[in-house]
């Protein structure tokens, strides 16, 4: 009975097992497809591998869950309830921001807390602060309410979007959002960080990603218990209960097409798979231009060839002998530069010295990820990707050993003495490991021409059957981001 119902089921193949791949299978199941989910690493998960080194657990990826109700939706679908499997603990401070000259800023949950740590900066912008909160709602509520998971393929539909693009001048950057609201330099930079965090530029990404400011405020910010790497182990239980079929250590190589379908894939096995519909949740230029070369039309050529990409990423993992109690969950150090820097990133074609880091504590909510009075952690510093000249071979070593002298002046003190069990990863390795094209951390950036209609669509512009999710897809990069792709999908099938 259950094959006669197999064989007349139609079947999806997904490519790449990110957090969009694994939410678009469990999507695609529930519509009634008998799913098989394809990727090249040992585990599901994409960038959030996890790594065990000696007792010490690093999450390779995502640390922050802005959007947990995302989450809870895949497990609705199967009327599984989300907190039978997870526990997301509210954080606080949300972010601690260390700044050059010693100054700490403590980004709350409370409201009140965060007026009055910036009024401790600025009174001026203390009361500016929640009309920038305000204007980030007004965003957020069309942007991210009523756009995120609609399909962004049609132009006529792109079009009927420009009153409120230009309401809400989408040309203009997020820097220059923060800015018309704070006076203060120290805030203008803590405020205008978001966009880092899913690969753009603050001065040239569009103003629209402000909304991540009202996300964080609406929902809150939050750590899962046993880490982004218990949320994929919790999906792939999911997966397997419902009846996908995973096959891991499997690259894509090539795909044949057949009068603008997908017609058979072959594998780095040799093996051929076949399907009605095919989802990729490989970086979209990997896609575009390493495996369909011969179908092409005006708005893949130019997005094949023009796209910018995002920077790269240097993360250093690490344990130490002793716990740094006062450091907080997630720190973010500012080094001199902010502008000047943030240029070397994007356009440079050499490593910064004045650097900014993103610290990741996970020990300070969950002491599991460390051998007894000892701590995990990972700083991420933002680098230009593979498209600048730096030879990661030559000069891995010596940034590593930089970073730790910086962190070791300014937040983890005697770290030379502490550290243990280190190892870093570089854009060669998102290259290597994820076939990301020039080694980006976020795939295609956040910019205005490359968001919603200028993003690869979610159905291919060229083929017919097949579809993209994921972090260069509509709407962008980040968890939130890449599981509504996966709602998007929906949509468009
Ligand atoms: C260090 C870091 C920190 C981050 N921090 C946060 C955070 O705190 N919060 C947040 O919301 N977001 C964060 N992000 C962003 C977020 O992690 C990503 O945007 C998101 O996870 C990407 O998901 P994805 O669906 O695009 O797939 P990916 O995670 O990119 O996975 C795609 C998978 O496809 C596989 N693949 C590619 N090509 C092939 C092929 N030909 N055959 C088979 N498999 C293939 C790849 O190996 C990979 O496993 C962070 C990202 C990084 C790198």
């Amino acid at each position: 009975m259950f094959f006669f119902i197999d064989i007349y089921m139609k079947k999806a193949i997904v490519i790449g097992a990110g957090f969009g791949g694994m939410a678009a299978a469990i999507r695609l199941r529930k519509k009634g497809y008998k799913v098989e989910i394809v990727d090249r690493c040992n585990n599901l998960g994409g960038r959030a591998q996890v790594f065990n080194v000696n007792g010490f657990r690093h999450d390779a990826g995502p640390t922050l869950i802005t959007a947990p109700f995302l989450f809870k939706e895949l497990f609705q679908l199967y009327n599984k309830n989300i907190n039978e499997y997870l526990t997301f603990v509210p954080l606080n401070p949300w972010y601690r921001f260390v700044f050059d000259d010693h100054t700490i800023f403590d980004y709350e949950q409370s409201l009140d807390s965060t007026i009055e740590n910036i009024r401790k900066i600025s009174p001026r912008d203390a009361a500016n602060y929640p009309k920038m909160l305000k204007a980030s709602k007004d965003i957020y509520d069309i942007a991210f309410e009523k756009l995120s998971h609609i399909p962004f393929h049609s132009f006529l539909f792109m079009c009927k979007q420009i009153p409120t693009l230009l309401k809400f001048k989408s040309h203009k950057s997020v820097y220059s959002f923060v800015s018309k609201f704070l006076s203060n330099d120290k805030l203008r930079r803590a405020f205008s960080i978001p966009p880092l965090l899913v690969g753009g530029n603050p001065f040239t990404t569009t103003c629209i990603y402000s909304l991540i400011h009202y996300l964080e405020r609406a929902h809150g910010v939050y750590f899962a218990m046993g880490g982004t790497g218990k949320i994929v182990l919790e999906l792939t239980k999911l997966l397997e209960s419902i009846g996908v079929s995973v096959r891991l250590n499997t690259t894509i190589e090539r795909i044949k097409i057949d009068n603008s379908r997908i017609s058979e894939l072959i594998d780095s096995h040799g093996k051929v798979h076949k399907a009605d519909v095919y989802v990729s949740n490989m970086d979209p230029l990997h896609l575009y231009k390493n495996l369909i070369n011969q179908e092409i039309n005006p708005s893949i050529f130019f997005k094949k060839n023009f796209s910018k990409t995002s920077m790269g990423l240097f993360v250093l993992f690490f344990g130490t002998k002793k716990r740094y109690e006062n450091v907080q969950h997630h720190t973010i150090i500012f080094g001199k530069e902010y502008k000047k820097l943030l240029k070397k990133i994007f356009k440079g074609n050499e490593l910064p010295y004045d650097i900014s880091i993103y610290l990741h504590r996970p020990t300070a909510t969950d002491r599991s990820f460390a051998p007894k009075n000892c701590d995990s952690f990972y700083a991420l510093v933002p680098v230009p990707n593979l498209k600048a000249n730096i030879n990661w071979h030559t000069s891995g070593n010596a940034f590593k050993d930089h970073v730790i002298k910086v962190l070791s002046d300014k937040i983890l003190f005697d770290l030379e003495n502490n550290i243990v069990e280190e190892f870093y990863m570089s854009p060669k390795s998102f290259q290597d490991n994820y076939l990301s094209h020039q080694g980006s951390g976020f795939s295609i950036a956040p910019y205005f021409t490359q968001s919603a209609w200028f993003r690869f669509h979610n159905k291919s512009e060229i083929i017919k059957n097949l579809y993209l999710v994921g972090a260069g897809t509509h709407p962008g990069a980040g968890i939130p981001g890449v599981l509504s792709s996966a709602k998007v999908l929906e949509r468009v099938l």
